[in-house]
C-alpha cells in the first residue's frame, strides 16, 4: 500500500505511478518544450515552476497530479502520445506541448477551486498553441486572486474594480424609481458580458422585493405600480455576496430569488456607453 499526501510541492510521481525512462530524443523534445513554457507561459499563469515526468499505463496521454497546483506535476504516457500522434496525424512536439498545457489547465482549475472541465482545459492548450494567449477564464480568475502590493497589503482585483465602477456609475446615474429595472438590467448585462459566459463565479438573479409603498416598475415592458418590484442582483458565489445594482433595495426585505438565464431587460444605451468606457 502506498501512502501519499505530504505537502503538495514535495510530490514524487514514483509513489503512485510506474515512472519510466524514455529515449533521449523524446527527452530532449520535452525539455525544450518545458523550457519554452516555463519562460513564456508559466509567468502568465503565475506559476513559479512545473515538473514533467514520464510514466506508463495511465490510459491517457497525460495527467495533472491533483494537489500540486502551486508547482504543477504533470505525467506523460509516451506510448499513449505516440498512439495519439498516429491517430490524429499531428507532430510529436504539438502533441506533447498541448498535452502539457491541457494538464496545466486542470492545475489552474484546481487552484481556482472550480470544477474540472475538459473543454476549458483544452481551450488553454489550443489558445496557447495557436495564439500564444491564455483564455479569458484564466485571466479572469487570475484577476480574482488577491494580489499584494509592496506593503504586503491585499490590493483590490480587476474584477472588483469592474464591479465597483459599475456600482458607482449606476448609483450616480440619474434614475427614477421606475427606471430601476432598466438600469439594473443594463449594469447586470454589462457585467455578465465582461465575465465568462459559463459564469462559475457570478450568477444573475431576479429578485422580488417587498416595499412599504408602491413604486412604478417595468414588468414585461409595461409600466405598472407595485409594492413587489423585480430587481436584478448579481450573486457572487466566491464571496457569497449579493451585489445590488440599485439603491432601491436598501432596507428592503428580499423575499424570493428566481434565477434568470438570459437578460431580457431593455438595454439603456446611454448607461451602456458609460459602462463600456470603463477600462
Ligand atoms: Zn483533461
Amino acid at each position: 500500500m502506498k501512502i501519499i499526501k505530504i505537502s503538495d510541492h514535495d510530490y514524487d510521481p514514483n509513489w503512485d505511478y510506474d515512472v519510466v525512462k524514455t529515449n533521449k530524443e523524446i527527452q530532449a523534445i520535452v525539455q525544450e518544450i518545458t523550457k519554452d513554457l516555463s519562460s513564456k507561459l508559466l509567468p502568465k499563469l503565475n506559476i513559479p515552476s512545473m515538473e514533467v515526468r514520464f510514466v506508463r499505463n495511465i490510459n491517457r496521454l497525460g495527467k495533472y497530479i491533483g494537489g500540486t497546483s502551486s508547482r504543477p506535476v504533470v505525467v506523460l504516457d509516451i506510448k499513449e502520445i505516440q498512439n495519439g500522434i498516429k491517430k490524429h496525424n499531428v507532430d510529436i512536439k504539438t502533441a506533447i506541448e498541448t498535452t502539457i498545457t491541457h494538464e496545466l489547465g486542470h492545475a489552474m482549475q484546481e487552484r481556482f477551486q472550480i470544477p474540472a472541465n475538459e473543454i476549458y482545459a483544452e481551450e488553454l492548450a489550443h489558445k496557447w498553441h495557436y495564439k500564444k494567449e491564455i483564455p479569458d477564464w484564466v485571466s479572469l480568475y487570475l484577476a480574482y486572486e488577491p494580489a499584494k502590493n509592496s506593503n504586503g497589503q491585499k490590493t483590490s482585483t480587476k474584477v472588483q474594480h469592474l464591479i465597483d465602477k459599475a456600482m458607482e456609475i449606476t448609483r450616480n446615474y440619474p434614475q427614477k424609481w421606475g427606471d430601476c429595472y432598466k438600469i439594473n438590467s443594463t449594469a447586470a448585462y454589462w457585467l455578465n458580458k465582461k465575465l465568462p459566459e459559463y459564469n462559475w463565479r457570478f450568477q444573475i438573479w431576479q429578485v422580488k422585493a417587498h416595499l412599504d409603498g408602491e413604486i412604478e416598475d417595468v414588468v414585461d415592458g409595461e409600466k405598472i405600480m407595485t409594492d413587489e418590484p423585480d430587481h436584478i442582483l448579481v450573486y457572487d458565489v466566491m464571496t457569497d455576496k449579493y451585489l445590488d445594482f440599485s439603491t432601491v433595495l436598501d432596507d428592503v426585505e428580499v423575499l424570493e430569488y428566481e434565477k434568470i438565464d438570459d437578460m431580457n431587460g431593455q438595454e439603456d444605451r446611454k448607461l451602456m456607453r458609460l459602462l463600456n468606457a470603463i477600462r
